[in-house]
């Protein structure tokens, strides 16, 4: 990798570019934590108070070191579409990822970070023409299928694409944001649409597959992998001779749930795709969350209160309709503290000693831009900060700027590791 502890200003620069590290957007990780970067961040650039996003680029740099050391014959393609945010998707770049693109924009914005094509794959199983056009003119030859009609509209305007079938995952139960309802072939469609590419002269080279974005059943990857060696069979029946590819899709989250679905996708894979069975094979995945969830923290300014009762009530300038809307797209649970109290606060009458039932809401005037109800929170004041954790996966990606306020413009800063410590 070429991020690693005790990076140096000159090494960040040559991976997020100049412009993060001239704009003082970039610091140094101190001895004391991201708590105590924040607070100089605040202190010294964020007079307007406006919420910011502090990424950790060691974070990401110790997921990729989880990723390889765990599952080191499987190669990443991070799925863009869970966090775009470009210093992110330059650090996923040197450390040697590839990208999952999902639209023209997003393939756009990979290029532009100096990846060579062959480094995405834009799996999106139906596409609009004008971004298959786009594909072709850059040369992104790989895509994903799942109906006729897409060969029909690939072999059109791409011929020269290979083509992955993207099978439906027998089991997606647990996901938290299942996928099956809306993408995969199911188990009788599959040999109609490797006959209907072969007819069009379009090479398959291989299966993919998603069981659910957040998964928390690790057998669903077993499954969906025994599922992918019949299409596999099947093409080979069919006397299709370019399949080579195994996609095993995404659904990863970087704690215990990986330690239990990486020995899973391992060992089937083992069973089901050894290599003397079919040499020359070679296997991806499209994880986005797991990159990209621990890495991202959110400061929020507390704009207004109000108490009523014993119930405390803030408005923070950021909500529902912004970088929150997790809470309702990605069905997540979002925590936070308050900044005074994050780190080891020796203040013999620190506030947070007392918390009181407390409702936090969005910035904008609809009701529903509710972040927390019966939330327990110290007596806080406006002016004061709430942090949220985790909060880099399918987050800033699909805010909007309802109100007037702008989830886009949500500045970022950069956290390393110092050499020093
Ligand atoms: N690949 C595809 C095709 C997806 O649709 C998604 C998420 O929706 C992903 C990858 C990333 O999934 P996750 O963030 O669960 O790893």
């Amino acid at each position: 990798p070429v991020l690693v502890a005790g990076s140096s200003t000159e090494k960040l620069k040559a991976i997020v570019g100049e412009t993060w590290v001239t704009g003082k957007r970039v610091a140094a990780l101190p001895k004391d934590g991201l708590t105590s970067l924040i607070q100089s961040v605040i202190l010294n650039y964020q007079e307007s108070k406006e919420p910011f996003y502090v990424l950790d680029l060691g974070v990401v740099t110790s997921l990729m070191d989880k990723w390889t050391r765990t599952l080191p014959t499987v190669r990443p393609f991070y799925a863009v579409k869970c966090n775009p945010q470009p210093a992110f998707l330059g650090t996923m770049a040197a450390l040697g990822s590839g990208f999952d693109c999902a639209s023209r924009a997003e393939i756009e914005s990979v290029l532009a970070l100096g990846v060579s094509p062959d480094r995405i794959i834009y799996a999106n199983p139906c596409k609009p023409l004008s971004h298959i056009k786009y594909a072709a003119s850059v040369g992104v030859n790989l895509t994903t299928f799942d109906s006729k009609d897409e060969v029909e509209k690939i072999q059109k305007w791409h011929p020269k694409c290979a083509l992955l079938i993207r099978i439906k995952a027998p089991d997606d139960g647990g996901a938290r944001c299942p996928l099956g309802p809306k993408y995969g072939a199911l188990p009788d469609e599959v040999a109609p649409l490797l006959q209907a590419a072969q007819a069009a002269k379009m090479a398959v080279t291989g299966a993919s597959f998603h069981v659910g974005s957040g998964s928390t059943n690790s057998r669903a990857y077993t499954a969906a992998i025994e599922a992918a060696k019949m299409v596999f069979d099947k093409a080979a029946q069919l006397g299709m001779p370019h399949m080579s590819v195994l996609n095993i899709g995404g659904g990863f989250m970087s704690g215990q749930q990986f330690e239990e679905a990486a020995p899973e996708v391992k060992a089937a894979l083992q069973t089901f795709f050894s290599n003397d069975q079919q040499p020359g094979l070679s296997f991806i995945a499209e994880p986005g969350r797991f990159f990209a969830e621990s890495a991202f923290t959110l400061a929020t300014n507390i704009i207004g209160k109000r108490v009523r009762g014993k119930v405390r009530e803030y408005w923070i300038n950021d909500g529902i309709y912004g970088s929150m809307n997790c809470i309702l797209y990605d069905h997540a649970v979002v925590k936070c503290e308050a900044l005074a109290c994050t780190s080891n606060c020796e203040n013999p009458t620190c506030k947070a000693s007392q918390t009181y039932t407390s409702t936090v809401f969005g910035p904008t005037c609809d009701a529903l831009d509710t972040v927390f109800t019966d939330y327990q929170l110290p007596e806080l004041e406006v002016d004061d900060w709430l942090v949220f954790p985790n909060m880099g996966a399918y987050t800033a990606a699909a805010g909007s700027n309802f109100n007037g306020f702008n989830t886009a413009a949500i500045l970022t800063y950069l956290a390393y590791m110092n050499p020093t410590h």
